[in-house]
């Protein structure tokens, strides 16, 4: 096991060098009293190369997709190009302050502007704000235009149906901006149950937020009648288009019906997803929610372009500046490079290794909504469960022993023991037949000795942690007294 930085550390030791004494002395003399130090900070005294080599240590204990196979269901962990990174780190683009004045970062404006007009024609949506932190940020985001858009017109409604499938920081964004939920049910075949929501949706409902494809990998064949039914009351159509990886180039979400959708640049497009951010959200919105986006906002006046705050019905801020730049360029770079033809080939791509891993899990996995499915599918650990009393975690562990990431378990709630894969376009049919060869074993390994699963994993610096007392007794191990 790594040790804590703290171990390495001997009295003396230096991994940077300060500058002088001198410019210290000003620095002391330049800041408030009540701001300085009485006593020198705790830091370990480590040379350059040791920290190199802590850190590197540390990163590799964890599993990652430039190590191996990662099929996180709903939070698409793909490959994401090296050269976006290093465009994304050119001095220019990197070494620019939000508040520098608009005249010396023309490029940078460019870019989000190009950005938004990207997104704005992959969605179908008339405009975009870039400003959203995350998934859930632009959630919020998009629910605050749909209350924001009722009260235009005098009127205050309390609900916003969800589906019983969702995302979980769909009813928290909902709560978050004051409204309560109403959960909609699945019918058989794992879709939104079209009854059920002519009975819910009523003019006290603001809108209706919905995944699609779904998370269970499903495509809303209704989605249009279900649109229809949303706005007859004037409700309006939500989408959460965090995982956008199946639709590129076969569907928009405003040729569906949908008004404000959000997508997540982390995950989908060339940022990896995990590990805290940053993230970029982006919230696009049909032409009579555009006065509603938040500000500052970029336009373009006269072959210039400019941030303006200029936006009588605008939500207001939702950041500090104007959102993960960094994120924003590899956006940017990821869509000029692979072009509408090679964006369509992502989505078509990813849907067929689905697919093919669906059909091949399915023979020996009990997948029960199992129509065609999008860029995931949903399988459940049940019968093992039920047969062997080895569960759907156990499954996971086992699959750490063999060097893939476990897909997102437990989740979505509608299925029992779900194991949700999503091997994205970015695999080879090699590695999709590794996997599937993994999964087969651990299968024949819970028939003939489901204790060595029970007990599994084997082979990684942690074994089986208790999480929930993990959750309740947080030990970050912060060493010095
Ligand atoms: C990831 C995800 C979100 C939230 O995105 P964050 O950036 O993690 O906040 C919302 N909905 C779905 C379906 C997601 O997969």
């Amino acid at each position: 096991m790594e040790k804590l930085i703290f171990d390495y550390s001997n009295e003396g030791k230096k991994g940077v060098s300060l500058p002088q004494e001198k410019s210290l002395k000003q620095a002391s003399e330049i800041l408030p009293k009540e701001l300085l130090r009485v006593k020198d900070p705790a830091l370990p005294e480590v040379s350059e190369s040791e920290v190199v080599r802590h850190f590197t240590r540390l990163s590799s204990l964890n599993h990652h997709v430039d190590q191996g196979f990662y099929p996180l269901g709903s939070c698409t962990m793909k490959y994401n190009p090296k050269i976006n990174d290093v465009l994304a780190s050119l001095p220019g683009l990197l070494s620019i302050n939000p508040n520098q004045d608009d005249d010396t970062v023309q490029g940078a404006l460019q870019i989000m502007y190009e950005l938004e007009q990207f997104l704005a024609e992959l969605t179908g949506m008339k405009a975009v704000t870039l400003q959203p932190a995350a998934g859930s940020h632009g959630e919020f985001v998009g629910v605050a235009i749909m209350r924001k858009y009722h009260e235009s017109k005098g009127e205050k409604r309390k609900y916003v149906l969800i589906p019983d499938s969702a995302h979980g920081t769909n009813p928290s964004s909902v709560t978050s901006c004051g409204f309560k939920t109403i959960a909609l049910k699945s019918n058989e075949k794992g879709c939104v149950d079209l009854n059920d929501l002519e009975e819910k949706m009523t003019d006290e409902v603001a809108g209706l937020m919905l995944t699609n494809p779904n998370t269970l990998g499903i495509f809303e064949e209704e989605v249009e009648k279900i649109a229809e039914i949303v706005h007859k009351y004037d409700g309006l159509m939500y989408m959460d288009g965090a995982n956008m990886n199946a639709l590129f180039g076969i569907a928009k979400q405003a040729d569906m019906g949908f008004d404000i959708s959000h997508m997540n640049l982390h995950k989908t497009f060339s940022t990896p997803h995990g590990g805290g951010g940053p993230g970029s959200g982006p919230v696009a919105v049909v032409e009579k929610l555009e006065k509603f986006l938040p500000v500052p906002r970029v336009i373009k006046v006269n072959d210039k372009y400019k941030m303006s705050s200029e936006f009588e019905n605008s939500l207001g801020r939702v950041l500090g500046s104007y959102g993960n730049f960094s994120v924003m360029v590899r956006a940017y770079v990821y869509i000029k490079m692979l072009g509408s033809d090679g964006l369509e080939a992502v989505s078509r791509n990813a849907i067929l290794n689905a697919n093919y891993l669906k059909h091949e899990i399915s023979k020996r996995y009990d997948v029960p909504y199992n129509s065609q499915c999008m860029h995931e599918f949903v399988a459940s650990g049940e019968n093992h469960k039920k047969e062997h009393n080895v569960k759907t975690l156990d499954i996971a562990k086992r699959l750490l022993d063999y060097g893939v990431h476990a897909p997102t378990i437990y989740f979505p709630l509608i299925v029992h023991e779900a194991i949700m894969i999503e091997p994205t376009e970015t695999e080879s049919k090699e590695t999709l037949d590794e996997f599937i060869s993994i999964m087969n074993k651990i299968d024949d390994e819970i028939n003939e000795h489901p204790e060595l699963v029970q007990s599994a994993p084997y082979n990684t610096p942690v074994r089986r942690i208790n999480e929930v007392k993990a959750n309740k007794e947080l030990n970050v191990r912060w060493k010095p007294e």
